[in-house]
């Protein structure tokens, strides 16, 4: 006979609330509960992916399975927009070590391949080499521009 799982009622896992217990059972004997996301919907959820702890190396379940998703997009777009800021901010300060050595115009561009985007531009200039060494403004979809032929390399 299995333990009898602990009493989880009216307990609260990030957006959902334990419920009621469930039948099923996992294969290694682990409890199912139903629970609530704040939503409304109900998942069913094993008693071993209920948990505080944040830390642990298992995935924990702290919603549906609709809001669990829309969590993980969410969680992948702050990543991105982090990147991104990371990226500018780099840019910036490789643009600035670059003042006087390339054309002022190209130091006006925008940072990034996102950035020219936002701001509806073709080129942006990062102060990167690209790699075969030019040190030019890149085209959004389109690379170097020394490569391209387009812009003669500055260093
Ligand atoms: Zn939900
Ligand atoms: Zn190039």
């Amino acid at each position: 006979m299995p333990s009898k799982p602990r009493n989880r009622l009216g307990e609260v896992y990030g957006q959902l609330t334990v419920l009621r217990a469930s039948e099923r059972r996992s294969a290694s004997g682990n409890a199912y509960w139903w629970c609530r996301c704040s939503c409304g919907r109900e998942r069913e959820v094993p008693s071993d992916k209920l948990s505080h702890n944040l830390a642990r190396s298992k995935p924990v379940i702290t919603a549906c399975l609709q809001c669990s998703r829309e969590l993980q997009i969410e969680a992948v777009c702050a990543k991105n927009d982090r990147e991104e800021r990371e990226r500018r901010q780099a840019a910036l300060e490789a643009r600035a070590a670059l003042k006087g050595l390339v054309p002022e115009r190209w130091l006006q561009l925008p940072l990034t391949d996102a950035h020219a985007r936002e701001l509806g531009q073709v080129l942006f200039f990062r102060g990167t080499r690209c790699l075969r060494d030019h040190l030019a403004p890149y085209r959004i979809n389109g690379g170097c521009q020394a490569c391209a032929g387009q812009t003669p390399s500055a260093l």
